[in-house]
């Protein structure tokens, strides 16, 4: 069973490395590697999830995916100037009021990355307008360093490249962390936390663990691991926004360091018209399982966001689904923030709950 420091020390790593939507495979790679000290049986689907199985003892329980996704969100190169500034387009949710001045990775089409910047205009020669202004993501630039577009070409970085923030750790007070990549660093932490208990003892009902691809780009890289699989019910690890900071209070009742938060509902109205109402079914397993671990659960619902169990919950004849996770702070910025005891208590109740799991779980929606 991994420890605090170990969970720490794998949420530090995985927050370090680089994998925007599409581009996951060093994030896969090296979970793939950490997940087989654990099980035998680890895949990579074609899509690019990592499947982790761990076969349960009766063959009559439904099976369950548990997953986190692997990629994060950034930038795609949009165009190259003459002299070798690089402009960019975004990739999922990113506002342009967080990223002038920010340091961020560039990716060349053979997989190598350079550091880099989105420049920020010298507050000195900016008028008070452009003090109060926030720029569009089109009149922003990339500064690699280089001096050419040939420059740039030659070290294989085109249009359609990815970029990303720069990784980022800093731990501050009271078991809090914070960088980019939390999300959801944070959840592939806890399916590892989850593989090192199902490996001492085997559950009733088989357990896939799955990181996923292309969360943040379309929500649906759950899916093809789905349809993998053949799951019968999936829990996504993705914690909800805390509403305890000062530009937040009142939002929600979620704090950091209060425990899991569970989602009950999320709606995504902006043309997606999708998002998820937690099946009571695994939310009452969840809780029991959080009542016997002694550990306090948060709740959130709230419309604005949605995760992957929005397209999933479709799938087959219906997958029941729930969200759940770390609660985080500054979801989506270069620093977003958690307090790793919400993480260790995760990974404790999604296990106890999986071992609760018996051939008698109703799946149906009431
Ligand atoms: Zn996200």
């Amino acid at each position: 069973m991994l420890q605090m420091k170990e969970l720490k020390s794998t949420l530090r790593d995985y927050m370090g490395i680089i994998r925007l939507s599409g581009y996951e495979s060093r994030m896969a790679y090296r979970f793939k590697e950490d997940l087989s000290k654990y099980t035998e049986q680890v895949q990579i689907d074609k899509t690019g999830n990592v499947i982790a199985t761990f076969p349960g003892s009766d063959p009559e329980a439904p099976n369950l995916m548990v997953f986190a996704h692997m990629d994060v969100i950034g930038f795609v190169i949009s165009r190259i100037e003459p002299d070798g500034f690089l402009r960019i387009d975004r990739v999922g949710g990113i506002s342009e009021k967080i990223v002038q001045g920010i340091a961020v990775m560039v990716g060349s089409e053979s997989g190598e990355y350079y550091p880099g910047l989105i420049g920020a205009k010298a507050y000195h020669i900016q008028s008070n307008e452009d003090k109060a202004k926030v720029d569009s993501f089109s009149s922003l630039f990339i500064d690699i360093g280089a001096t050419s577009q040939q420059q740039v070409n030659d070290l294989g970085i085109h249009v359609g490249c990815p970029v990303t923030f720069a990784p980022h750790y800093v731990e501050l007070l009271d078991n809090r962390v914070a960088g980019a990549y939390i999300d959801d660093a944070a959840g592939l932490t806890n399916l590892l936390q989850i593989a090192s208990l199902l490996a001492e003892q085997t559950p009733k009902c088989t357990v896939h663990l799955v990181g996923t691809v292309m969360e943040e780009f379309n929500a649906r890289g759950a899916m093809m691991a789905a349809r993998s699989v053949k799951t019968d019910m999936a829990i996504c690890l993705l914690g909800p926004g805390a509403g305890d900071t000062p530009d937040q209070r009142g939002v929600n009742n979620v704090v950091l360091g209060g425990g899991p938060g569970v989602t009950l509902f999320n709606f995504h109205g902006k043309g997606t018209l999708n998002g998820n109402i937690a099946h009571k079914g695994l939310f009452e397993l969840i809780k029991k399982s959080a009542a016997v671990s002694g550990i306090t659960l948060q709740r959130s619902a709230a419309r604005g966001a949605l995760s992957d169990t929005a397209y999933l919950q479709l799938e087959n004849d219906g997958i029941p689904c729930l969200d759940m996770g770390m609660p985080d702070r500054y979801s989506h910025s270069p620093m977003e923030t958690c307090d790793l005891k919400d993480l260790e208590q995760v990974g404790i109740v999604v296990t106890n709950a999986i071992y609760a799991i018996d051939k008698d779980f109703d799946l149906h929606r009431y």
